[in-house]
């Protein structure tokens, strides 16, 4: 008989593990408990579900529990692991279906329990019309509560609240967008979060920063945010203010936490338990430029996690590589990337951390239709070494932070990037590439 691989969680990070598992070594016995009603589906895509422009919620669907039957790895959907026993290597599993619990067994496991929003302590927030975005479900309950809704308070201009303060509009809302920090975007320095303020208030968004949500003001139903700057109507209020590893099972078993609070692992996403793994938002991942464990809890790297993770129990080698830091979304017609420090950070982790942020065009100054780009660098003085960078364009000229984060992944310098060979046509580039420009007037 094969080995027994049980997975707990079916989103990115297990799914991924699941199908990977059994792909590798058809003789693997492969079960996946999901205590929701849906598996293998990107979370990623809810906001534009909810701005209408993807048209139903299964369309994020990748993959159903019947296309895993026929692939041979079994799902279970609304079972929830309730306990695991590493010595017995057994689990207590609870079938929310039929309302029953019972045992299973494993030899290897994946722990891919991902993450939760983070609620903050404000009064009111149990009340109708307070909403989270974070599965399948919140979408739908989310599309319910937009039938009929006029204005909405988003708490939270982090990646979540900025994608949907779009979203929201594009239905026809009026949104109030409530940021406890200085600024849009506060984990990134001042530039960016500059350039957003001024994207959202053109498409007609209220930013309110270092604003204190106090209460929700309601008699069940929710009617308006109190704030330390004043009192905003709103008959929907979306709580984006973050999210927490769901880390509870792991740690009853023993499963050790790094210094994030996400799950330790090493390069084959294995824990400190025998037969353990974890894959996706409860895991930590390596930084390459910090070099230290970093808690990077994106869909991407949840994907490469559980495939890792997937292949190692299939016999296979495999290793996860770390992370550098990069991600991007879009808020209306801006694209943001950023990807490794940027320079608030750097100089929090003692780099002698320097920046250029510079304004330069997405295409030939003469081609038609070519539109502002902005690229910040951050690097070390003396060394020139690159630690950081964003590129802010109206399009897909953004997607020059993966150069930047190319050359993080082999720690390059401002001369390693100034060397390299980029691609030039008018639509596209100014005959000088944005990030030479910076490179040239960082050195
Ligand atoms: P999750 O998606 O959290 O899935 C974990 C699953 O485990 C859940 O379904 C949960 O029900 C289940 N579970 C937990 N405990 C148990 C238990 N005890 N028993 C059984 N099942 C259990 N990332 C990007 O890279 N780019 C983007 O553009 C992007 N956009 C996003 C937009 C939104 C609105 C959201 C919410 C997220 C976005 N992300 C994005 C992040 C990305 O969706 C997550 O990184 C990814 O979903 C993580 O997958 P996961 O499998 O680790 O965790
Ligand atoms: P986030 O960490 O990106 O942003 C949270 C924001 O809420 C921060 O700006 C924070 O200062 C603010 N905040 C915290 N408490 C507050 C309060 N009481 N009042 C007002 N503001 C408050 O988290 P998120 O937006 O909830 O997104 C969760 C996760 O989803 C992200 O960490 C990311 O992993 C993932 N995600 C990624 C993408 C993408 O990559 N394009 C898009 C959406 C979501």
């Amino acid at each position: 008989m094969g080995k027994r691989m049980v997975v707990v969680g079916g989103v990115a990070g297990g799914a991924s593990a699941a199908a990977k598992a059994k792909r590798e070594n058809p003789e693997l016995e492969v079960v996946v408990y999901e205590k929701s009603p849906h598996v293998s589906y990107g979370a990623c895509g809810l906001p534009y579900v909810l701005s209408g422009e993807i048209p139903s919620l299964t369309k994020l669907i990748a993959r159903t529990p019947e296309a895993f039957r026929k692939q041979g790895v079994l799902v279970h959907t609304r079972h929830e692991v309730v306990e695991i026993d590493p010595e017995s290597r057994t689990l207590t599993v609870f079938d929310h279906g039929e309302g029953r619990t019972f045992q299973d067994r494993y030899d290897h496991l994946v722990l891919a329990t991902g993450a939760r929003p983070q609620i903050p302590p404000i009064p009111g927030t149990e009340q109708e019309g307070v909403y989270t975005l974070r599965t399948l479900e919140d979408g739908e309950r989310l599309l319910q509560a937009l039938e009929g809704a006029k204005r909405a308070a988003i708490l939270g201009a982090g990646y979540i609240g900025l994608e949907v303060a779009e979203a929201f509009r594009k239905r026809g809302l009026e949104v109030t967008l409530l940021e406890a920090k200085d600024r849009p975007l506060p984990h990134w320095d001042e530039e960016v979060g500059g350039l957003l303020k001024e994207e959202l208030e053109r498409h007609g968004v209220e930013v309110w920063t270092g604003v204190k949500v106090e209460a929700f003001r309601g008699m069940g139903r929710v009617e308006a945010v109190e704030t330390s700057e004043g009192v905003v109507p709103a008959d929907l209020v979306l709580l984006a203010t973050g999210i927490r590893p769901n880390t509870g099972l792991a740690q009853a078993m023993g499963v050790a936490l790094g210094p994030t609070g996400a799950i330790a692992t090493d390069e084959r996403m294995r824990t400190n338990l025998e037969g353990v793994y974890a894959a996706g938002d409860v895991a930590e991942s390596f930084h390459r430029v910090l070099k230290r464990p970093y808690w990077l809890p994106l869909g991407d790297v949840a994907n490469k996690h559980g495939r890792t993770a997937g292949s190692v129990i299939a016999g296979k080698e495999a290793r996860f590589g770390g992370v550098v830091g990069t991600a991007i979304f879009k808020a209306f017609g801006l694209a943001v990337a950023t990807t490794g420090l940027p320079l608030e950070r750097a100089l929090k982790e003692g780099y002698r951390a320097k920046k250029v942020f510079i304004q330069s065009q997405d295409g030939a100054h003469y081609y038609p239709g070519s539109a502002p780009l902005w690229v910040e660098l951050v690097y070390e003085e003396g060394t020139g070494r690159l630690l950081g960078g964003a590129v802010v364009a109206h399009g897909h000229g953004a997607l020059r932070i993966d150069t930047l984060a190319a050359l993080l992944h082999r720690e390059g310098t401002l001369e390693d990037l100034l060397a390299l060979d980029l691609a030039y046509a008018p639509p596209y580039s100014p005959v000088w590439d944005p990030l030479l420009i910076a490179a040239q007037q960082a050195r």
